[in-house]
């Protein structure tokens, strides 16, 4: 046992026996990342990824060999006829966004079958009026709300299916409601439901934060597409930026023609000397998710042992790398953050304060030491200084620092 000089003994030897605990759950972790680890192995064989994969060119970025390469390799991974991997896409909620407004047309609708979206997509949908949004084009929605425990509300997904339904939503990952996340069995429900009732419908998921979590992806689960950001899961901590969209070539096709432009789609778009960071990135993420998930089931069984509230539980099976922690209390909120923060590589000596984000209706206090600028696959945490002070953490690229920054912020929160 190493002896943190900064660390509780109490805690420390608490955290020993709760690894004890947790040995056949981490075994499970590591099966699933061993089995990941070949999937993604394998498509980089298959496609004899080899050193000049790794240039990138100027101008319009033709012919930039790797950069098409990297979307064969995403695309086998997935297991999906193709897919769009670029640093032009700035972000998930971008990635999300570009693909929709890719498939959807003057008068189309979206069923939204798992809730509303991730909170930053709601301009871009128009659930909050905005200029640009799918709304002020034309495109309507409709939410139909899981049903307590994440179970799919089948009857009311029957009934809101429409004549113009083009798109089934679903979100993977909770992100930050309190609900829990999706399993690729459930999304293969999900899937399997619509199609029954109309085989045209384009079923399309959210992945953030669910890439690797599994030995499966929703596309294995018969979506049609899906969509998340290279700052999280598949990037491996190591990607700068991006965005991925995997599915249907028709669909993908739509994406990259949205992205540039029409006639021009994938042909062009340099990767800016991204490339390397995105295939060693991409070699790790297998890994670097079970990590992380380690350490949400980790700080699930701490906090549990301590007496609060953790969801998922520290035995459920995680479909995420979201750890949600009830602490009743705004100053442990506070802490905590605090402590992750103190914990990080970069910015360690920061003291992050609550403030009023645009888009939320109370302030929210974030801890982010992340070597890429907003990255959640690193350590970090963030809450809402709302009842009933629920922290989300995410990340640690490795499983060692997760565990120190749990055991620091346990030890700040028990004084
Ligand atoms: C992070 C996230 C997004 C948005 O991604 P950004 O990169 O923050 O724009 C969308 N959906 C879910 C479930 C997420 O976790």
């Amino acid at each position: 046992m190493f002896h943190y000089p900064d660390i509780d003994d109490a805690i420390i030897t608490k955290a020993a026996q709760i690894e004890e605990e947790l040995k056949e759950v981490f075994h499970r972790i590591d099966e699933i990342s061993e089995a990941n680890q070949y999937k993604v192995l394998s498509a980089f064989i298959k496609h004899k990824v080899c050193e000049a994969d790794f240039n990138s060119g100027s101008g319009y970025g033709y012919n930039e060999v790797g950069r098409e390469k990297l979307e064969s390799v995403y695309a086998d991974i997935f297991h999906t006829e193709d897919a769009l991997v670029r640093p032009q896409i700035t972000c998930g909620t971008h990635a999300l966004f570009l693909a929709l407004s890719a498939i959807l047309l003057p008068g189309d609708e979206i069923l939204f079958l798992s809730g509303a979206p991730y909170d930053s997509l709601e301009k871009s949908i128009g659930i909050t009026d905005s200029p640009g949004s799918l709304k002020e084009h034309g495109i309507s929605y409709r939410i139909v709300p899981m049903l307590e425990g994440a179970h799919f509300d089948f009857e009311a997904i029957r009934s809101n299916i429409r004549e113009n339904t083009k798109i089934a939503y679903i979100q993977r990952s909770k992100g930050y409601v309190n609900r829990p996340s999706l399993s690729c069995e459930q999304i293969k429900e999900a899937v399997d439901f619509v199609r029954s009732i109309r085989d045209d419908i384009i079923l399309f998921v959210d992945n953030c934060y669910g890439e690797f979590v599994e030995d499966k992806e929703p596309t294995d689960a018969g979506a049609d597409i899906c969509v998340g950001s290279l700052i999280k899961n598949p990037g491996g901590g190591l990607a700068p930026m991006g965005g991925y969209i995997a599915g249907r070539a028709d669909l993908i096709e739509r994406c990259a023609f949205r992205l540039t432009a029409p006639g021009l789609g994938k042909e062009i778009g340099g990767a800016l000397g991204t490339l390397k960071s995105f295939y060693q990135g991409l070699s790790l993420a297998p890994k670097v998710v079970s990590e992380a998930l380690k350490n949400a089931h980790f700080l699930a069984a701490m906090c549990e042992a301590y007496g609060f509230h953790a969801s998922p539980s520290s035995q459920d099976v995680h479909h995420c790398i979201v750890e949600a922690i009830d602490f009743y209390d705004p100053e442990k909120v506070i802490a905590f953050c605090r402590a992750i923060q103190h914990s990080s590589y970069v910015d360690s000596y920061v003291t992050p304060e609550p403030w009023e984000m645009p888009g939320y209706n109370d302030p929210v206090i974030m801890a982010s030491g992340a070597f890429m600028n907003g990255s959640s696959i690193e350590l970090s945490a963030d809450g809402p200084l709302r009842e009933p002070y629920t922290v989300y953490y995410q990340g640690g690229l490795t499983y060692e620092h997760g565990k120190y920054a749990i055991m620091r912020a346990l030890t700040e929160i028990m004084k």
